[in-house]
């Protein structure tokens, strides 16, 4: 395998030669070897991987670099960067596009500002885990591609093993280097970093619109990003699932979901529902996902207003009818999803439906996911009832219940049966990372090695296999309560 550095074509400010640190032990604990297929990585001993994805061995063609980005934090804008990783360069995948083979945690870099550059094994099995489970959901992500131990420790929550992560990503062009590029170059009031980065960026993500003139073209790199960001939003949604720093830093302009630290995903349904411990005020809440969408889309539209327009004023109104679409966007994505949850098209009847449905879980505290596999299970003419209690016992109100019931079975039968389980089917996992399955098989990571966390990942790669809704049983139970209330992940892990 050979990688190139197209990215090092751009003006140095968005980057610094960064070498990885090299570590003492390198010990290749997973390895994605699907993923190294598609990437037409020859794979070879563990021994030489363990070298290339500590970074202890460049690979052929690598110039390592760290990337420079600015975020707004919580809404506070900071001069980021890479703080602990390198680009290792990018690998051509089999259909002939650019993928980044990132390291993260590989040690201090410029912009490590008082970070150590480092990561603890957990952090990034945790990431390994819910991003390839979001792959196999069907939502665009950052994949993972190994996870190496470095034979040193590391103090986070106590004292943990360190570990690099390899991520796969489209590119890692963020809105957050949009909004970098767009600062460095106010300052020296000459836009062509900013310029570049976007010819770099269409070039590389969305070449359908070379042919348009830069103005025409900026509102147009815009308007798909934000329609890539409301689809991923409503994915998200889908399947209940909440990143937890939702920062311009952590946010792709290629539409995939990126740095899941500390994420989780919803048991109960309540869409106030926030698992950062950071997250004092409840920014990031399941719920306020698309209004912080929406808003890290203005930052975007910010970034790109010297090349939407010369005169700043006109630049703004074009930019602001086209972040106006936003929510319109977003409701065609999740609206459509949502209706497709209890497998139906998306009508205003449908949908007012499917909002009852919502309005009952969160009365009723149902769980979310195994709500909606229930119903799955019943359109397919299971009786589960020897598996597992029905989650609509817990809807006391049995006349809501009925009348929802009797509703939703009409609706079905208006439409196209097959079809309606399809959707279901394909909207409805039977799986997800269960944050008490999580959380126990990073523990047992620690203290006993990685059966249970080869057995979860296995489990997490076909969560829409409806055949197994039997065997699996012990991957579909949400936590209890009490577990969930106490429950918090944490950031800068
Ligand atoms: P994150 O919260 O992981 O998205 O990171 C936010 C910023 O903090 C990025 O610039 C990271 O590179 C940086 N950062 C996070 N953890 C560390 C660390 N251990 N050492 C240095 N920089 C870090
Ligand atoms: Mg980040």
């Amino acid at each position: 395998m050979k990688l190139v550095n197209t990215y090092q074509n751009l003006p140095e400010q968005l980057y610094r030669q960064t070498l990885p640190t090299t570590v003492k032990n390198p010990n290749l604990l997973v390895f994605n070897n699907k993923l190294a297929k598609s990437l037409n990585m020859d794979v070879c001993n563990e021994e030489t991987l363990a070298n290339w994805f500590s970074g202890n061995t460049l690979i052929d063609g690598s110039e390592p670099i760290a990337q420079a980005y600015a975020g707004h934090q919580f809404g506070q804008l900071n001069i980021l960067g890479d703080g602990r990783a390198v680009l290792l360069g990018e690998a051509k995948n089999q259909a002939g596009e650019l993928i980044d083979v990132q390291l993260k945690g590989s040690g201090i870099t410029p912009f490590s500002r008082s970070g150590d550059g480092k990561a603890s094994m957990s952090a990034m099995l945790r990431e390994y885990l819910i991003s390839e489970a979001m792959h196999a959901l069907k939502i665009p992500t950052t994949r993972s591609l190994a996870v190496v131990t470095t034979g040193e420790n590391i103090i986070r929550q106590g004292l943990e093993q360190q570990a690099i992560l390899t991520r796969t990503a489209a590119s890692h062009i963020r809105v957050g280097t949009f909004v970098y590029a767009q600062l460095q170059a106010s300052q020296i009031n000459d836009d062509n970093l900013l310029q570049l980065l976007f010819d770099y960026s269409i070039n590389r993500h969305y070449p359908h619109l070379k042919s348009l003139n830069t103005p025409d073209k900026a509102l147009a790199l815009l308007e798909v990003v934000m329609d890539k960001q409301a689809q991923l939003i409503a994915h998200w949604h889908r399947v209940g699932f909440i990143h937890g720093v939702l920062n311009t830093d952590n946010v792709a302009i290629s539409g995939e979901g990126i740095d899941y630290g500390p994420c989780a995903f919803m048991d109960t349904y309540n869409p106030q529902t926030v698992y950062s411990s950071i997250d004092y005020q409840g920014r990031y809440a399941f719920k306020n996902q698309m209004p912080i969408t929406w808003w890290n889309m203005a930052r975007f539209a910010e970034s790109l207003l010297p090349l939407i327009d010369n005169d700043e004023k006109k630049a703004i109104e074009l930019a602001t009818n086209t972040i106006n679409t936003f929510d319109e966007k977003y409701k065609k994505h999740w609206y459509g999803m949502l209706c497709a949850k209890i497998g139906l098209n998306n009508t205003d009847k449908n949908l007012a439906l499917a909002k009852a449905l919502l309005e009952l879980m969160q009365t009723y505290e149902l769980d979310y996911t195994n709500s909606f596999k229930q119903l799955t299970l019943m359109a397919m003419g299971v009786d589960f009832s020897d598996i597992e209690t029905s989650e609509f016992n817990k809807i006391t109100d049995t006349e809501a219940l009925n009348t929802w019931m009797n509703d939703w079975k009409q609706a079905q039968k208006n439409g196209n049966k097959t079809n309606a389980l399809t959707l279901m089917q394909t909207h409805n996992p039977l799986f997800i990372p269960r944050n008490h399955l999580v959380e126990n098989t990073l523990q047992q990571a620690n203290s006993e090695g990685l059966t249970e966390f080869k057995a979860l990942l296995k489990t997490l790669k076909t969560p829409y296999d409806w055949r197994l809704y039997k065997k699996t049983t012990r991957f579909q139970q949400p936590a209890t309560q009490e577990w969930n209330a106490q429950f918090k992940t944490f950031c800068g892990t």
